[in-house]
This record gives C-alpha cells, sequence and structure tokens, in this order.
C-alpha cells in the first residue's frame, strides 16, 4: 500500500512510551495558526512510500523498543491516510510492536474505525475547548472533533491528551474548567495529559514557504506560565 510522507525518525522520544520509531505523515487540511510543521500541509508533497518499506524500517529499530517503545504515526494529518495507516499499524501490531498514533482528531469517524483495532495508544491533540476558538485557530470544525471524541470513548481507546498553552489565548479558568470537563468525560481512558508551551520553532518555516505567521505578537509559554494553568 503506497502513500505519502514527510519524513522518518529512527528514535523519537516525545511521541508516546519509550523509544520510537515516528513517521511523520504527509497532508493536513487544518490550518493551525501555531503549526510548527507547515510544510507537511501539501498533501502532494513529501514522498511517496510502500509501507512493507516502512514496516521494514521499523522493523530494524525493533531491538531498541525494549518494553514500551514502537511506532508512532504523526504529521500532518495520518489519518488522512487511513488506508495507508491501517497497513503499517496492521503489519507491526502482528509482529508484537506497540503502536501509537498522533492525531488532531478533526478527521472522520471511518478513519477512526478503520485504524482504531490497531492502535495500542492514540494522542489526541485537544486544539480548544470552546468552538469559535477552535474555528478560529484551527480553520477545523470542532463538531468534527467532538464526533471524533464520542468514538473514542465509544471504543475506549487508550489516551494521550495534548493541550497547547496559548498564554492570554486559551489559559483562562473558564478553558481550564471545561478542559477538566472534558478529561473526566473520558475517565481511565486517559493515560496522560501533556501540557505543551507554545513556542515559536516554526516561524522560520512560515517565511520559508512564504507564508505570513498570524500570531507574530504572541509570547511563547513559559514554565511559570504552565505551572499555573
Ligand atoms: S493539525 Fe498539526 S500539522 Fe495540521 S495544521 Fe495543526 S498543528 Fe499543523
Amino acid at each position: 500500500m503506497k502513500g505519502r510522507i514527510h519524513s522518518f525518525e529512527s528514535c523519537g522520544t516525545v511521541d508516546g512510551p519509550g523509544i520510537r520509531c515516528v513517521v511523520f505523515f504527509q497532508g493536513c487540511l487544518l490550518r493551525c495558526r501555531y503549526c510548527h510543521n507547515p510544510d507537511t500541509w501539501d498533501l502532494l508533497g513529501g514522498q511517496e512510500m510502500d509501507s512493507d518499506e516502512i514496516v521494514k524500517k521499523v522493523r530494524r529499530f525493533k531491538s531498541y523498543f525494549h518494553n514500551n517503545g514502537g511506532i508512532t504515526l504523526s504529521g500532518g494529518e495520518p489519518l488522512l491516510q487511513p488506508d495507508f495507516a491501517f497497513a503499517i499499524l496492521q503489519q507491526c501490531k502482528k509482529e508484537g510492536i506497540h503502536t501509537a498514533v498522533d492525531t488532531s482528531g478533526c478527521i472522520d469517524v471511518g478513519a477512526l474505525e478503520k485504524i482504531l483495532p490497531f492502535t495500542d495508544l492514540l494522542l489526541l491533540d485537544v486544539k480548544a475547548v470552546d468552538d469559535s476558538l477552535y474555528h478560529w485557530l484551527t480553520g477545523g470544525k470542532a463538531e468534527t472533533f467532538q464526533m471524533a471524541v464520542d468514538y473514542i470513548r465509544q471504543q475506549k481507546t487508550p489516551l494521550w491528551l495534548r493541550y497547547v498553552v496559548l498564554p492570554g489565548m486559551n489559559d483562562s479558568p473558564e478553558y481550564r474548567y471545561r478542559l477538566e470537563k472534558l478529561i473526566n468525560s473520558l475517565g481511565d481512558q486517559v493515560k496522560k495529559v501533556e501540557l505543551l508551551p507554545y513556542h515559536t520553532m516554526g516561524v522560520h518555516k512560515w517565511k520559508k514557504l512564504g507564508l505570513v505567521y498570524p500570531l507574530n505578537n504572541l509570547k511563547p509559554a513559559t514554565a511559570s506560565t504552565i505551572a499555573n494553568f
């Protein structure tokens, strides 16, 4: 099964537990204002690869995975290529490799139906907990995200939730309360909540692509912003 990938990282340590091979898929339909990988947006960019080729690469690193490492599909949005993701995940599961998928959740439920049975852990990005802020920040619909969350809840897939803290934008007590409500609604499915500090490390990529970075006046989140959230 062929698909388009942006890049491959052989020893990632932040996208899931343990040491991981991270496959960054090409293509995303959202346009998050703080995106640090706008070079993954173009659906026709990156390079074409075969799922067998990817699994072969991952297999070579199996001895580094120990108990909890494995493969993570990230992006871009990996679930825009559900058949390709499915082919990789299914093969990895067959070989006893731990599988994780990092998604915005702003995707068709059909893609989740396909991949969740072969996904040990879902890294789910909560972009915003307010509908209009969600749309403003990402260009996507909060309703699509909500439908995905409802399906994930039914499937009881283990989750790491990720929330990028944007100072003065989504870190108010009201938003914190709503985030807690969402976390509680997912019960013990939630294995971890990661508050990720907003940073500006991807700004140069916007410039390189001839794009205007839209959050120019926003300061990065400090350790104390995160601690006080
Ligand atoms: S979902 Fe990820 S890749 Fe897509 S625009 Fe948002 S931050 Fe960028």
